[in-house]
């Protein structure tokens, strides 16, 4: 009996913010690994999700929005999307029903690739006219000649099937990269972060969650309970105060909604303490993006 050969390889997943990069993520590897808000900007890293079969490992990087860089921290993070576009095999680019057409450079620097292309036109289940979607059907065919133009809705898992099939195709054949039952390269820290990050987007209006990061000084895994100790950094005393609320309360809210999360993301029971402290631009800072990860 003739094996059907193992294909492997990386798949990065780019667009503008805002347009479903990381729903359609934790939709394919079936796991929230990704943090999702309305607002621009939540993903700030390349998040790596792998999924694996008997015949095939397909890894996914999920990565920030495209964005023209403000700050030191914004450079970081467009280095992330440039980073997963020289590794990739396979690039979902991914637009939405209402993005207009001013992409610009990164389109540009797609449309010389070599690598292959699938555009994903996503939030379909928004969609009034259908006419709409053939007009954009048109338009990247044309901007991007891609291998295939596919509408989906992340949210609904709308054509999803097809965007891996399409995928499985284009990979390489190639022994797995990683164990098979491992479902990403990021240590359980960054998840932690990532938890208490998603909490702050949600509850702080305006400004104070893009002045926030955070830094788990303490990961402690003592068997029936991990110990977890996050530092919120923020730009401001004002922000501090904000972060803080009324005799702790919006601290405290923060605290619960996060440990519920990771204890289900974790599977086991959190302890979890929170500390808020103010460091001046760290946006702008070498030392400190290193030290959160944004800088190797
Ligand atoms: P990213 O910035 O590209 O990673 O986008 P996110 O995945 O964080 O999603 C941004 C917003 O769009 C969130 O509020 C999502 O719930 C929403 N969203 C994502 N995919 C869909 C979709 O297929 N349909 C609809 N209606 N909303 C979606
Ligand atoms: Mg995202």
């Amino acid at each position: 009996m003739e094996q059907t050969p193992h294909k492997s390889g990386f798949v990065s997943i780019v667009g503008k913010p805002n347009v479903g990069k990381s729903t359609l993520m934790n939709q394919l590897v079936e796991e929230n690994l990704s943090i999702i808000t309305s607002k621009a900007q939540t993903t700030r890293h390349r998040i790596q999700g792998i999924i694996s079969g008997d015949d095939f490992q397909i890894v996914y990087s999920d990565t920030p929005g495209i964005i023209k860089p403000l700050y030191k921290l914004h450079e970081s993070m467009m280095s992330f999307v440039s980073e997963s576009l020289e590794d990739a095999d396979v690039i979902l680019f991914v637009t939405d029903i209402f993005e207009k057409h001013d992409e610009g450079e990164v389109v540009e620097r797609l449309a010389r690739m070599d690598v292959p292309i699938i555009v994903l036109i996503n939030k379909i289940d928004l969609v009034k006219e259908q006419e709409d979607v053939v007009q954009k059907i048109e338009y990247w065919n044309k901007i991007l000649s891609p291998k295939e133009i596919i509408p989906i809705s992340a949210l609904e898992k709308f054509n999803l099937e097809r965007i891996i099939l399409s995928i499985k195709e284009l990979l390489p054949e190639h022994p797995a990269y990683y164990p098979k039952d491992q479902l990403t390269t990021l240590p359980e820290r960054f998840f932690a972060s990532e938890i208490i990050r998603e909490k702050i987007l949600k509850t702080y209006k305006k400004e104070v969650p893009y002045s926030c990061d955070v830094i788990i000084s303490v990961f402690k895994d003592e068997g029936k309970i991990i110990h977890i100790c996050g530092d919120i950094l923020v730009e401001r005393d004002s922000q501090k105060g904000i972060l803080i609320g009324k005799a702790g309360a919006a601290l405290k809210k923060i605290g619960t909604e996060a440990r519920k999360d990771m204890e289900e993301f974790f599977k086991t029971k959190v302890f979890l303490e929170l500390f808020v402290k103010v460091e001046p631009d760290w946006r702008k800072k070498e030392n400190k993006l290193k030290q959160l990860g944004y800088i190797r």
